[in-house]
């Protein structure tokens, strides 16, 4: 018995795909290994290079008509999820579960390690949350009105990332720059600074709010991180010195 290729013959059909002949291979990157392709005409007028193995396995029935017509690039019941792809606001629904439930998630520990919950209605379905909070306004994202609230319906907005930082515990914190006392979001526009300058630098040097924001003050924006021993000796510094 020959094991050799047999090449899809034109006139061929599979699916909406008619086979006119044979096009040039591809290569596969990996190898070098030619993959052998046919260009079809579709059912639907359109013509399409097809790799041959694709069209033997069904993996490809049309030019891309048929998916266009099905509609298949949001599959579910809600539309929001297909196989492969999510839309944004079921991204914000799952996010928001995975913060207060999975223990394994970068932001667990100021969430659920916190308490903070999904109410019972959200959790049950996307649809139920989809039907109160709407769909994510481009831009904006899930926030809590207050933060030490649930996620629940009267709990939650898409908010811009400014109302979110101001909402959160750290950015209210305040301290002071040349006499003026102005919460961390404040003094971080008054300096040039993102907004999450200042709460990173003290926590990674595990230095205070007011050192960090002297650091920023005397330094300009975009200073170099120092040690931990210099940071330390500076803010305490410029807090003798009232900065
Ligand atoms: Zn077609």
């Amino acid at each position: 018995m020959s094991t050799a290729r047999r090449p899809i013959q034109p006139g061929e059909v599979f699916e909406r795909l008619t086979v006119i002949g044979q096009a040039d291979p591809k290569l596969r990157k990996k190898n070098g290994h030619k993959i052998y392709c046919v260009s079809c005409r579709c059912s639907c007028g359109g013509e399409t290079v097809v790799e041959e193995n694709k069209l033997r396995c069904g993996n490809t029935k049309s030019c891309g008509c048929l998916a266009r017509e099905q509609g298949s690039q949001w599959k579910g019941t809600h539309g929001h999820r297909s196989r492969t792809q999510y839309s944004r606001t079921y991204n914000c629904w799952s996010g928001m579960k995975q913060r207060c439930y999975n223990p394994k998630t970068k932001e667990f520990r100021l969430y659920g390690a916190r308490g903070i919950t999904v109410c019972e209605r959200w959790m049950a379905s996307f649809e139920n949350f989809l039907a109160d909070m709407g769909e994510v306004p481009a831009g904006l994202s899930l926030d809590r009105i207050r933060s030490e609230g649930n996620y629940e319906p009267g709990n939650c907005r898409w908010a811009d990332w400014d109302t979110q930082e101001r909402n959160r515990g750290s950015f209210n914190r305040r301290v002071v720059i040349k006499g003026i006392n102005l919460t961390v979001a404040e003094a971080s526009r008054e300096l040039g600074i993102s907004g999450s300058c200042i709460g990173n630098r003290a926590k990674r040097l595990g230095v205070s709010y007011q050192e960090a924001t002297n650091f920023y003050a005397v330094n300009g924006p975009g200073a170099p991180w120092r040690n931990k021993r210099a940071a330390r000796e500076q803010g305490s510094a410029l807090n003798r010195t009232g900065v």
